[in-house]
């Protein structure tokens, strides 16, 4: 896909996203939008995949650990035809769907990991990329994080572990939207300085606008070209971005939109069709 499907295809995950999230009657949908287009990156134009085989073994692998966005994530699926027809009715979050309220690997099709527990994702990634490494496979492990999840201390042994064992097949994308569930990230714990703190720990470390969709596909290059170091790129992203109402709004970390609300989207957005 050129710059401008990848932008296309970025609302279009949006706005479904949303729809989950008002036809299901919870979700979290800030947070998703916050990362819609890396998303679209990384499931259209960047990944190694196959829908009809999601368990490939020289797939690259991906980690959503942010878990709670993860209507963007099912939106990017379903987009990608791993469930067949495209979904019209997700039933977010309800019991005994194929899409809980956070992702479950053993529940949806092209999840590799379950997540949403904060903090693991860079861990868990670390072995797939050791696995990867043992076994002389090529394939490279995505993960996002946010950055209120960063304070998790089991963020920093995946980092720590991720350098001593020189995981250049590792690229993480850390969401840098400056919020999380209980305020601001700087309110929170003082500074959101990533980038820094990645380099201290060894890692190969970019930072750009989260939202730009030629920075992304660069920075992605430039990451598969730091050998022997993990890398990570800092987003700055806009929390619920692409909606008039929520962008910069912590008060849609967690909430439905009203009919009115949703209207609006679809105006916005371009409508899901
Ligand atoms: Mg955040």
């Amino acid at each position: 896909m050129n710059t401008a499907e990848l932008k296309q295809m970025a609302d279009r995950l949006r706005m479904t996203a949303v729809e989950m999230v008002y036809k299901g009657k919870d979700g979290h949908p800030g947070p998703a939008l916050s990362i819609a287009d890396i998303m679209a990156v990384l499931y259209f134009d960047e990944m190694r995949l196959d829908p009809s085989n999601p368990d490939w073994e020289d797939r690259d692998r991906f980690i959503l650990s942010k878990g709670h966005a993860c209507p963007i994530y099912y939106a990017a699926l379903s987009e990608r035809g791993y469930f067949g027809e495209k979904v019209k009715d997700f039933k977010l979050r309800a019991l005994g769907s194929m899409f809980q309220g956070h992702p479950t690997m053993q529940k949806t099709k092209g999840v590799d990991m379950t997540s949403g527990s904060l903090g693991n994702g860079i861990a868990v990634a670390c072995g797939m990329a050791i696995a990867g490494k043992y076994r002389k496979k090529d394939y490279y492990v995505y993960t996002i994080v946010g950055d209120g999840e960063l304070q998790e201390g089991v963020c920093w042994e995946g980092i720590n572990t991720a350098a001593a064992h020189k995981l250049d097949n590792l690229i993480v994308f850390a969401d840098k939207n400056g919020w999380q569930s209980g305020g601001s990230v700087e309110d929170t714990i003082g500074s959101n300085n990533l980038k820094e703190r990645f380099e201290a720990f060894g890692w190969h470390a970019q930072e750009i606008n989260g939202h730009d969709i030629d920075a992304i596909k660069a920075a992605i290059a430039e990451a598969k070209k730091a050998a022997g170091k993990p890398s990570v790129i800092v987003c700055d992203c806009v929390k619920g971005k692409g909606l008039s109402f929520m962008e910069n709004n912590n008060a849609w970390h967690k909430g439905v939109p009203s009919d009115e609300q949703y209207q609006t989207a679809l105006k916005e957005l371009g409508g899901a069709e």
